[in-house]
């Protein structure tokens, strides 16, 4: 379960501030999955990242299974996001150097997990992504829709109990997307994640069991999706 309660966050740019984010309270039970939509400038991105513990708020709090992580020191925050997130990042943040295996590999190491069963893992989760192909590519040598899946797999390989996901499916076709939206509820069902994901497209969000949209950092409205066609098998 998270919680924010008066979520806010302000930006000095220069002598201007910005209240990307402006009282937000939200609820969201374990095991489900919320789509945040609004558009561009809306907060979204900055509310995704104060869940994952990547930004602090300005004021209100945020509690993730009764913990607050607002009040979290720098060092329990690398740790919240070490062992329980996955964040896909809406510009990838792959590292150019490296592998899509040895990107999607690297956040196992941090959980100590042995060198073999890292690649194990990651091999099977970009194959599970269509990758299987693409693994010894470094990210330049990949598409755009390509390296936003290395970016997805990288997130999920730690099988993180909350998933963050920044525009996900905002560089792939409208098949892979969907592909790969069907891929998520698979995993919250299977292993009973939690996904936030963020996006500024209704028929992505509509994948989602709970709409939250957003404008100018307040929320506007929630709506509740049924979903008896996708959650067959
Ligand atoms: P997009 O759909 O374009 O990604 P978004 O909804 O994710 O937009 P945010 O990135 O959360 O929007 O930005 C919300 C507001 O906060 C914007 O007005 C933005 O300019 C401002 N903002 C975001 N990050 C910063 C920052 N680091 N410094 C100053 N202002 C910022
Ligand atoms: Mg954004």
């Amino acid at each position: 379960l998270v919680v924010t309660r008066d979520l806010s966050k302000l930006f000095r740019v220069g002598s201007s501030r910005i209240a990307a984010l402006n009282h937000v309270n939200l609820t969201i039970p374990r095991g489900s999955f919320t789509a945040v939509i609004g558009t561009s400038g809306s907060g979204k991105s900055t509310l995704l990242n104060m869940l994952a513990g990547l930004e602090r708020p300005t004021a209100g709090q945020i509690f993730v299974a009764g913990q607050p992580l607002h009040a979290f020191s720098e060092a329990q925050l690398v740790a919240y996001r070490r062992r329980q997130v996955g964040f896909i990042f809406q510009s990838f943040n792959l590292l150019p150097a490296m592998t899509a295996l040895d990107n999607v590999a690297l956040p196992l190491s941090f959980q100590g997990m042995p060198k073999a069963r890292r690649r194990a893992r990651a091999k099977a989760v970009l194959s599970q992504l269509g990758l299987a192909q693409h693994v010894n590519h470094k990210p330049s040598q990949l598409s755009g829709g390509q390296q936003q899946r290395v970016g997805i797999a990288r997130a999920l390989a730690v099988q993180p109990s909350l998933v963050f996901a920044d525009e996900p499916t905002g560089n792939l076709d409208s098949k892979t997307s969907e592909r790969t939206l069907r891929l998520f509820r698979v995993l919250i069902q299977r292993f009973h994640q939690t996904w936030v994901m963020v996006t500024h497209d209704p028929h992505i969000a509509s994948f989602a069991d709970t709409v939250v949209s957003i404008e100018d950092g307040r929320i506007t409205g929630i709506q509740h999706n049924v979903h008896e066609e996708l959650a067959k098998p």
